[in-house]
């Protein structure tokens, strides 16, 4: 669990990408700091709209930079001009804003609140299910601080699934250090169980699961693969870490699969589901990384091809068995990190184009910057939606979009019938000329 710091400069776009961070940031077990000098990681978000303000914003990474113990920059600036901030000698990670929680949860799981409660956030509820892990992945420092997998009943799951439906929650995120063991501690595997009980509450809402390791669910995948066909509430999404394509690095992890794990996971849900969503990660520059585990990443990403991906370049954390290990060059790391990320730009760039043109019914998630909406398709795919007052379009609303382009983090959505929910009456809703 890191603490952050996190200041935002500029326009309301800006501020509502920082709100984006910190949301992922707190679902990540991740706390906010008194100020930048108690943080683990500072994060600056820039502006770059005159050149006072690039200049404001150099002065205050170089402030940030001697203050705490890690900067990431992000936001306008960085993106355009990260160039100024190396020339300036910062020392810091310049990142795109969707890369920020990535890089700080390191690879690791996301640790849940000790007290494990439901949040209700605009219409997105937040369900730990579980706190801890079965793993013992040498990298990983969270282990430390939340130990064994320790799951509540089931039945506690779903009564708080249930309140949270009631309290008004069309999407509800089920999260977990790692959600495919949760029950193994009682002596069974729960979590398909769990699912299709919880899309049995009464209501209008989708379910997430949140990350499941590739070692966990590998022993329930095709029970849950079957879970997942059988009930429309759940996206069709899975997040599951595999790190790197190497066996051999995969051991030196100490992590629970090997690659061929992975592969089946991936195979069952291809053959079950019609399209859904996978999202993995890579830990890039692992100390015992040579060049050939890097060409069998960049292979495994290439042909299981994941709409979203996170590259992550190592870093040690204090006190972890991988820190001891001699490390790669910053140069090497940030090679291999650089080839990955132009891979991953390809692979979700083509797999946004696939999208246009076609109408996928989405949920309206929450309000994104000036008038639109983001919204998130069946396979949690997200849809940006423009003119969102002018069109009656809010919150909670359940839509027919048609895609008409992306960029390489979302897609760009018209709703195919003014605006109006998919479960509206168009009697009701539209002017009779009679
Ligand atoms: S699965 Fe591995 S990375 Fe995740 S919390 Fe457990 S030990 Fe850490």
């Amino acid at each position: 669990m890191a603490t952050y710091h996190i200041e935002t400069y500029g326009c309301s776009s800006n501020r509502g990408e920082s709100r984006e961070i910190e949301r992922a940031l707190r679902d990540g077990g991740h706390r906010p700091a008194d100020g930048p000098e108690d943080a683990d990681v500072a994060i600056l978000n820039t502006c770059t709209v005159v050149e006072k303000t690039e200049r404001n914003m150099l002065r205050r990474a170089e402030e940030l930079e001697d203050v705490t113990a890690e900067l990431v920059v992000t936001g306008c600036m960085a993106l355009a001009q990260g160039d100024a901030f190396r020339e300036a000698g910062v020392d810091a990670e310049i990142l795109h804003w969707d890369e920020v929680p990535s890089h700080v949860l390191n690879g690791e799981c996301p640790t849940v609140t000790p007290d494990a409660e439901p949040v209700l956030d605009g219409v997105v509820g937040i369900l730990p299910i579980a706190r801890g892990c079965m793993s013992n992945c040498s990298y990983c420092i969270t282990k430390f601080a939340t130990g064994r997998v320790d799951s509540p009943t089931v039945e506690e799951n779903v009564e708080k699934a249930r309140a949270l439906v009631h309290a008004g929650a069309k999407e509800i995120r089920v999260t977990g250090q790692d959600t495919g063991v949760y029950g193994w501690d009682n002596g069974d595997r729960k979590l398909p169980e769990l699912l299709d009980r919880i899309c049995d509450i009464d209501g209008d809402f989708r379910v997430r699961l949140g990350m499941a390791n590739p070692g966990g669910i590998h022993g329930i995948h095709e029970e849950l693969a079957e879970v997942f066909a059988d009930n429309e509430e759940l996206y069709d999404f899975i997040h599951a870490p595999v790190q790197s394509g190497s066996d051999d690095v995969l051991e030196d992890m100490r992590r629970q699969h090997r690659v061929e794990k992975f592969r089946e996971v991936v195979e069952t849900f291809d053959d079950r589901l019609d399209h859904w969503t996978l999202s993995t990660d890579f830990i890039v520059g692992f100390p015992t990384e040579t060049e050939a585990d890097h060409e069998r990443s960049m292979d495994l990403l290439a042909e299981v091809r994941p709409e979203k991906i996170n590259v992550t370049r190592f870093s040690k954390r204090p006190g972890t068995d991988a820190a001891d290990m001699k490390g790669l060059g910053g140069t090497i790391k940030k090679e291999r990190s650089k080839a990955m990320s132009e891979l991953k730009m390809e692979v979700v760039g083509d797999a946004y184009e696939s999208m246009v043109g076609e109408t996928f019914e989405v949920l309206v998630v929450e309000e994104g910057t000036g008038d639109s909406v983001k919204c998130r398709d069946g396979a949690y795919r997200q849809i940006i939606v423009q003119n969102a007052a002018e069109r009656g379009v809010a919150v909670g609303d359940f839509l027919e979009v048609e895609v008409t382009g992306h960029n390489t983090v979302y897609a760009f959505g018209e709703p195919t019938d003014g605006g109006r929910p998919v479960d509206e009456d168009p009697a009701e809703s539209t002017p009779s000329s009679a």
